[in-house]
């Protein structure tokens, strides 16, 4: 059992300002895993005040003094990387070879790519007789999903650290262990008090705490598209900066060539990958018309394949994080079926055998993108499988949703490929799987407004002065 209740302000563990506290369940049992405790805005408005207090030197250290900073958080985190793995698959359910493989490499790739970007970055540019300078923005609050928690929590912390920005983390509740974790780790790296601070709690009363705030400077949220819009209306009062990574639907291309069947297998196998619960999933699949039939057999076979079980035993695919997710994938797979949908693989309920636990079939529809289950994020092993007639139709069919935010073209002819990554209207897109910690990362319409990873990852955090007149004319 973790007991966790207090909260990291100013350099200390401190107790809440009143005491209240909530159980954590684990996905997998169904069992209480642990417990937290629940913050206040009184908890807020100490750790706010030690990050503005903290500002004011931690924003004039030296890019030298901050990489030495960053490098000895590196050397904690390889310490305790196996813990965070274990944190992260009792919080959220992620198999062990997925929560201490990927999920804790994703947190040190990104603490890794913020000390390559520092070494590099300007923050000054010479431009005529105006210096252009890149400063930190002050104090941020940030506010993180459960469903990659290392890589959700690190792709902010360490780029605001970077750019000498100071800050109040709220984890998830659902999820709220690693970054118990990684609080430790920061303050074992001497991390100077009150730059790093972390209060664990609810959403609705933390995150709104810390939109409102008046001495909070920017919100970085990653999350539901719903919480998005709450936390840009209660930051606009004080003119915040609002940096928002939201849902998706995004489409995933597959060429019409003799590599589709190893595509189709593949982007199926990638979409139960965390039990369908990552915000860039490939969740609608795209392919020709005139293949359907070979691609159902495909994905119906790929999808059969996924092995569903206990995150400590040696399956791909562990439970959701939650009842409520769960209860919500149920009701989007009975919609499915009921608006006619073709149901090739999974279905309803627990996969057999499985009683106890989250677990989720994985689901594979051939529809069309009109039906909810195209439409809406369902954050589940959930695959859509379309049909289309030519590229154009593919393109049309790939743009037609209110979300943006990633997208994916799988095919032998890299023309092509890159052709229909040019008129996809999303932030990313992946070609034949390739991966990249320094491509920016972050969301069209109604997927967000932000850009986290690598450079553009620090942009987030700097603004912008012009000093004129700095050289004479
Ligand atoms: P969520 O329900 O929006 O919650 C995200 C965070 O916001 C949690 O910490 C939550 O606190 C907090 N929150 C809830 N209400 C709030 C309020 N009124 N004001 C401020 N904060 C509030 O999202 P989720 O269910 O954790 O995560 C899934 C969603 O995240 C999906 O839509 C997914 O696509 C998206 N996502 C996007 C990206 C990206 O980079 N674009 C990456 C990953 C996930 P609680 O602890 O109380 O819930
Ligand atoms: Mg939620």
């Amino acid at each position: 059992m973790r007991e966790y209740l207090k909260f990291y302000i100013d350099g200390q563990w401190v107790d809440p300002v009143t005491p209240q506290s909530a159980e954590v369940i684990n996905p997998a049992t169904e069992d209480v895993s642990g417990t937290i405790s629940l913050g206040s805005p009184a908890d807020v408005d100490k750790a706010v005040a030690a990050a503005r207090a903290a500002f004011a030197s931690y924003s004039q250290m030296s890019v030298k003094d901050r990489l030495d900073l960053l490098e000895a958080i590196q050397a904690e985190y390889l310490k305790r990387e196996e813990e965070l793995g274990e944190a992260v698959m009792e919080e959220m359910g992620a198999p062990r070879a997925l929560a201490c493989g990927f999920h804790t490499l994703l947190g040190k790739g990104h603490l890794g790519t913020a000390i390559e970007v520092l070494k590099e970055f300007k923050f000054e540019e010479q431009r005529g007789v105006t210096m252009i300078r890149k400063e930190p923005i002050g104090v941020v609050g940030m506010i993180t999903p459960w469903n990659w928690p290392m890589n959700q929590t690190c792709v902010k912390v360490f780029p605001a650290l970077a750019t000498g920005c100071t800050m109040v983390l709220k984890p998830p509740q659902l999820a709220p262990y690693s970054a118990q974790l990684l609080a430790e780790i920061i303050d074992a790296a001497g991390v100077p008090k009150g730059v790093f601070n972390m209060i664990q709690g609810k959403g609705s009363v933390i995150g709104e705490a810390l939109s409102k705030h008046e001495d909070v400077d920017m919100i970085s949220f990653t999350g539901s598209e719903p919480v998005g819009v709450q936390i840009q209306k209660d930051a606009a009062d004080t003119v915040k900066r609002v940096a928002l990574e939201l849902g998706g639907k995004s489409p995933w291309i597959v060429l019409d060539d003799d590599g589709l069947a190893e595509h189709v297998a593949g982007a199926t196998a990638g979409m139960m990958g965390n039990s369908g619960q990552t915000c860039s999933a490939g969740s609608r699949l795209l392919v020709p018309n005139a293949r359907m039939d070979e691609a159902k057999k495909v994905a119906a076979e790929a999808a059969n394949g996924v092995t569903v079980g206990d995150p400590k035993g040696n399956f791909a695919m562990g439970p959701v994080v939650s009842k409520s997710q769960y209860n919500i994938i149920q009701q989007y797979i009975e919609k499915g079926i009921e608006e006619g949908g073709e149901l090739i693989a999974g279905g309803p309920g627990r996969p057999e055998g499985l009683e106890k636990g989250w677990y989720v079939k994985p689901t594979v529809f051939v529809g069309t993108n009109d039906m909810v289950i195209a439409r809406e994020e369902i954050f589940g092993p959930v695959l859509v499988m379309i049909g289309y007639d030519d590229l154009d139709d593919a393109i049309a069919i790939a743009n037609d949703s209110m979300f943006g935010l990633g997208g994916y073209v799988s095919g032998k002819d890299l023309d092509t490929c890159r052709d229909l990554a040019r008129k996809m209207r999303t932030g990313a897109i992946w070609i034949n799987g390739a991966f990249d910690f320094h491509a920016p990362f972050g969301g069209y319409k109604r997927s967000g407004n932000g850009r986290e990873w690598g450079e553009m990852g620090f942009e987030e955090y700097l603004e912008t002065k012009s000093i004129i007149g700095f050289e004479p004319a």
